[in-house]
């Protein structure tokens, strides 16, 4: 490989040389430069910090969270950025999409940019010569008919000369060759399959193109990075992916990492950790790296602000717009809301921009768009709007908001202080969340908006799969601005009787909202419990409740919720919504069985459900990310809570540390019955903690260590523990490396439990000789129902001779 090195002038794509003989070499070479110089020109910067500084993407790119999806069943491992394109995880390898999912700012433009400046600096992505990067946002503005390799040439990058030989190497090596699409939510069709443009020079609407690049029937076998958010996703597409990879933000070191990158002076750095350490809700929102982008940025302000520091999504949507008018204020130091009443216009102007884009789909905004609401130079100095990095082809200036949650915040602010919108606007908002969730469209809110219907048609007549999201986030931000402690700030700029009624007008729509929830709630099947399976939609409304800050409404809302079990599985529940549904959840009347598996909870998020744990029986928090400083504060709670008496904690993040907190719940709850605690990092030492917590407990009924690592020992100190327990039923220990010393242990509770019925030994690496002892203890015990034994140390024929003398013995 060395020689090749020094030999071949093609220092990029030297493993390739078998490929790139066929190819013109320095020709590629040189599309190869301007490619990827265009490239790293675009990515270089964050375009978030456009209005204020210019920021490099190396010195602040924090590692965010990846996850499979869980189609890619059993792969539970943390992802880095290589993975995204890398193998691992594959649901169909016959597809070469992959796609990123995540909500509004959880980072994935981010991630792209990262991947494409990686790319550019032959630092990542090194076996793919050519990146192609789109923006749906771009994709949008394209009118014309195209064929792909104008697509490419002309969104991308145009080859100088040799065009045809260029596009041929792509044609014939797309193993080589990498595309991403930015926001696939965000384009203004959605995705078909059906449409077929096999051709390559076959000219097409873009989105035809592009759902052709995804399904493989253009370009077969090149690579496709897609971005969107997860909502927008549907089977159709779903059926075309490679895999999927979930963003879920920063983790609590990665908020860390962010702020350090983020202050170059590491006093700074560390008081607003403090800062956040201090308000643990905040700290939940920075888990959104656009929330802690703000909360960095505001930095000031966030110092400053002591008891008030912010609370809700809104409340820092707020400090940012303080922080960006406040710089151009010309009364420097104007105190309380009157830098609002000073930039009201401005708030106005942008907010006709912001709603009228939020309810035809459109974030990117030409220069006749901000005249038309009356939008000045200097408003855009003001740093909301950035210039967009998509140019239209006639090459005019694009502008779009700093990030769409501004701009859903901008649109909020409208709703709330301009007296221009209808008195139908706010409840059509809060209605359009049942339709949207059943996808129609928003033309009933947008006939709402009288500036709407004056924007002389340049704003175009297309619903997106982002729109029902931004109608949502823009929902939440009306909530939070319409919440005792802001509305006091609007009276001044506007008309005080307008704001109540539109508090009213919020505060029904989201009692009816909740008791629509209530009322889908199926009739339970006799003899089982009531359950609800929250959809996405309540938990929408949870956060608008919490935005607003009105217990009164949690309250009412909670008298009329009648469940044993809340089902809360695979809802996108990170810290800050643990915040808001601990808010609203204190409330229940009656003790209930809250599943919150497969989730994003995390340790802050645990932090954040305490305030309702105590109307839990039962907490399922299976898969979440939680390590055992989550537990020693939620066992610290729970061990006062009366009803309590069930957890599942399997496939978190626990080692031997949080037995010793587990232990001391067991001793301190004589109600506690079900523990759950498989597919951890408990050891032996681990396991030996915990048995000095069973012995002393005299309720637990189910308790479960699969697929952890307690071995012999541990399971000696646990079999030692419970030898005499009156209440134990289900115990298993499946795929813990338990072998025959451990079988004897276990014995001893088969033979002696008036109570246990089933033992769960799979998977470990017991022999006939160790199966002896269970047979034998066996022989004293009637009402036990099954051992078993599947995958240890027999050969058939033993399995087949122990069946025989014992069928309670399970293989
Ligand atoms: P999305 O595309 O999911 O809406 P973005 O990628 O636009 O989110 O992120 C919003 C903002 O959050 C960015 O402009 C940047 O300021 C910040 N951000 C996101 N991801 C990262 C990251 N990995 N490292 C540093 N900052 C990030």
């Amino acid at each position: 490989v060395k020689t090749c090195e020094v030999a071949l002038p093609l220092p990029w794509i030297h493993p390739l040389r078998e490929v790139v003989k066929h190819a013109n070499d320095l020709l590629l070479v040189r599309y190869q430069k301007k490619l990827s110089s265009s490239v790293s020109a675009q990515s270089c910067f964050l375009s978030t910090y456009g209005g204020t500084s210019h920021v490099s993407l190396d010195d602040v790119f924090t590692e965010v969270q990846l996850e499979l999806h869980h189609s890619s069943s059993g792969v539970h491992q943390p992802l880095d950025l290589e993975d995204v394109v890398g193998s691992v995880g594959t649901v169909n390898k016959d597809a070469d999409t992959v796609l990123v999912s995540g909500e509004a700012g959880s980072g994935k433009s981010t991630l792209l940019q990262r991947l494409h400046l990686l790319w550019a600096q032959r630092a990542a992505l090194r076996d793919f010569v050519l990146l192609f990067p789109f923006s749906c946002r771009g994709l949008n503005l394209e009118h014309r008919e195209l064929c792909v390799q104008e697509l490419l040439f002309q969104h991308c990058c145009w080859p100088d000369r040799e065009q045809e030989e260029i596009f041929q190497f792509i044609l014939d090596h797309p193993h080589l060759i990498l595309f991403t699409f930015d926001g696939l939510d965000e384009l203004k069709e959605g995705f078909v399959d059906e449409l077929r443009v096999c051709c390559p020079t076959q000219r097409a609407p873009v989105h035809v193109l592009l759902f052709n690049l995804i399904q493989g029937t253009q370009l077969k076998g090149v690579m496709k990075v897609v971005t969107s958010r997860p909502g927008a996703v549907g089977p159709g597409l779903k059926k075309h992916l490679r895999k999927e990879v979930l963003l879920k933000g920063f983790s609590p070191s990665g908020i860390d990492c962010f702020v350090r990158k983020h202050h170059s002076d590491s006093a700074v750095a560390a008081k607003v950790l403090e800062s956040l350490q201090a308000n643990t809700a905040l700290l939940g929102l920075c888990h959104s790296p656009v929330l802690c982008w703000i909360v960095s940025q505001c930095h000031k302000e966030l110092l400053s602000c002591g008891e008030g520091s912010p609370q809700t999504v809104t409340d820092v949507y707020l400090m940012i717009l303080q922080h960006f008018f406040q710089h151009h204020s010309t009364s420097k130091g104007t105190t309380g809301a009157g830098w609002l009443q000073e930039h009201l216009r401005t708030v106005l102007h942008l907010g006709q921009l912001a709603s009228e884009g939020i309810t035809s789909s459109c974030c990117v905004f030409s220069g006749a768009d901000l005249e038309t609401c009356g939008i000045t130079e200097k408003d855009v100095c003001m740093g909301f709007l950035v210039q967009s990095k998509d140019v239209s082809p006639g090459n005019s200036k694009r502008y779009e908001f700093l990030h769409v949650t501004m701009q859903c915040f901008f649109a909020a602010l409208y709703i709330v202080l301009s007296g221009d919108t209808d008195c139908s606007t706010v409840p059509k908002l809060f209605e359009l969340q049942d339709v949207t969730e059943t996808g129609l469209s928003s033309t009933c809110l947008r006939a709402c908006l009288p500036s709407a219907d004056q924007q002389g048609g340049h704003l175009e007549e297309h619903t997106t799969a982002a729109e029902a999201p931004n109608l949502q986030i823009t929902a939440t931000f009306v909530s939070g601005l319409l919440s005792q402690r802001h509305k006091r700030s609007w009276q001044r700029c506007c008309s005080k009787a307008a704001v109540e009624r539109k508090v009213r007008q919020v505060t029904r729509c989201l009692s009816k909202g909740m008791q629509k929830h209530f009322r889908s709630i199926p009739r339970p099947v006799p003899g089982e419990k009531k359950s609800m399976h929250a959809m996405p939609g309540f938990v929408w409304l949870i956060k608008c409740i919490y935005e607003m800050q009105e217990s009164r409404i949690a309250k009412d809302a909670m008298s009329k919720l009648e469940v044993d079990h809340l089902k809360l599985t695979y809802c996108n529940i990170g810290p800050m919504e643990c915040t808001a549904l601990a808010y609203v959840l204190q409330h229940i009347k009656s003790p209930v069985g809250l599943q919150l598996d497969n989730n994003s909870v995390g340790d802050v998020g645990v932090e954040q459900l305490l305030p309702c744990v105590h109307v839990c029986n039962s907490l399922y928090l299976r898969n979440n990310n939680i390590t055992d400083e989550g537990i020693r504060r939620l066992t610290a709670k729970v061990v006062h809570c009366d009803n309590f008496q069930k957890i599942a904690l399997f496939n978190n993040r626990l080692t031997d540390a949080s037995t010793l907190h587990i232990s001391h719940l067991l001793k301190a709850k004589q109600s506690f019955l079900s523990l759950r605690l498989g597919n951890n990092n408990i050891t032996a030492e681990g396991a030996k903690r915990l048995a000095e917590g069973l012995r002393r407990n005299h309720s637990l009924k189910f308790l479960g260590l699969w697929g952890n690592k307690i071995g012999d020992a541990g399971a000696e100190a646990i079999a030692g523990a419970l030898e005499n327990s009156k209440s134990l039923v289900w115990l298993s220990l499946v795929g813990n490396g338990v072998g025959n010393a451990g079988a004897r242990a276990l014995s001893g509770i088969v033979r002696n439990s008036l109570s246990l019925e089933e033992l769960w030994l799979t998977q470990n690496c017991i022999t006939r000789a160790g199966v002896e002892y269970l047979i034998q203890a066996l022989k004293h015990n009637t009402h036990m129902k099954s051992v078993w034994l599947k995958n240890n140390d027999l050969s058939s024929e033993e399995v087949e001779e122990v069946k025989l003398i014992e069928p309670r013995l399970i293989f």
